[in-house]
């Protein structure tokens, strides 16, 4: 099963797809955290990235479309993928049917979450992560169960991200809704597409996608 979480910043896709890598053994391909770790590890594509991402624009279709097939091309055949953040554009869609052909693999549903856009700030800059094993955690939202401690992992630092303010949220929101949500019509028209109210509560979220993904296609 392969599958595409698509929403704007802050809706919910990492949140979601770290869940479904916990109850379903699938794997997340996170164009956003392999851009982040192509940054912090200082690499070619790191180097050319850090600014774009820091500004909240998107970076090049070449590159995260080189990142995505590298990852999948190091997964066996049978382990079902989720694509997080991947595709953001027309040209990246196009480029994934193409990368998922040349594999054997095809898309079997898309899933959108949908949020409010005022929500989207306060989920974004509320954002927090345990810098060990990388939890996800919300200062209102979804606070650690003992102060300054990571459920997952026990590890006492947490981090934010550069890109994580108010005015490059604007610019991914804007990003978003110009390149990212146009695409949606491409998948539409195979049928494949779902949608879900993101505003819903975390674990009401994970039930409704564990519906889709239980009943078949679309
Ligand atoms: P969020 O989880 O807030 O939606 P991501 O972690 O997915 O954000 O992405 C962070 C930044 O990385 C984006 O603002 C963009 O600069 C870059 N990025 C991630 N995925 C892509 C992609 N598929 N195409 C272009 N840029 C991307
Ligand atoms: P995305 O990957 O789409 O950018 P995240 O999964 O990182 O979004 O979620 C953004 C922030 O909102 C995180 O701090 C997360 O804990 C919180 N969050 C995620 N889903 C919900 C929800 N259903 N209700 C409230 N807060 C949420
Ligand atoms: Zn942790």
């Amino acid at each position: 099963m392969n599958i595409i979480l698509l929403g704007p910043p802050g809706a919910g896709k990492g949140t979601q797809a770290s869940r479904l890598v916990e109850d379903r053994g699938m794997v997340q391909l996170s164009t956003g955290d392999m851009l982040r770790a192509a940054v912090k590890a200082q690499t070619p594509v790191g180097l050319k990235a850090k600014a774009v991402m820091e500004a909240g624009e998107l970076v090049s279709d070449e590159i995260v479309s080189g990142i995505i097939g590298e990852a999948l091309d190091g997964l066996p055949a049978e382990t079902g993928v989720i694509f997080d953040g991947y595709p953001r554009t027309e040209a990246q869609a196009h480029s994934l049917d193409a990368i998922l052909a040349d594999r054997g693999r095809s898309l079997d549903h898309v899933i959108e979450l949908e949020v409010d856009e005022d929500a989207l700030v306060e989920r974004i800059t509320g954002r927090f992560t345990c810098a060990s094993c990388g939890e996800g955690y919300h200062d209102t939202f979804k606070t650690p169960k003992i102060a300054d401690t990571c459920d997952r992992c026990g590890a006492h630092e947490f981090k934010r991200r550069p890109d994580d303010n108010e005015e490059t949220v604007r610019t991914r929101m804007a990003e978003y809704r110009a390149k990212t949500a146009p695409i949606l019509p491409i998948y539409e028209a195979r049928g494949i597409v779902s949608r879900v109210d993101g505003m819903a509560d975390m674990g009401e979220v994970t039930k409704a996608i564990a519906a889709i993904l239980d009943g078949g296609k679309g």
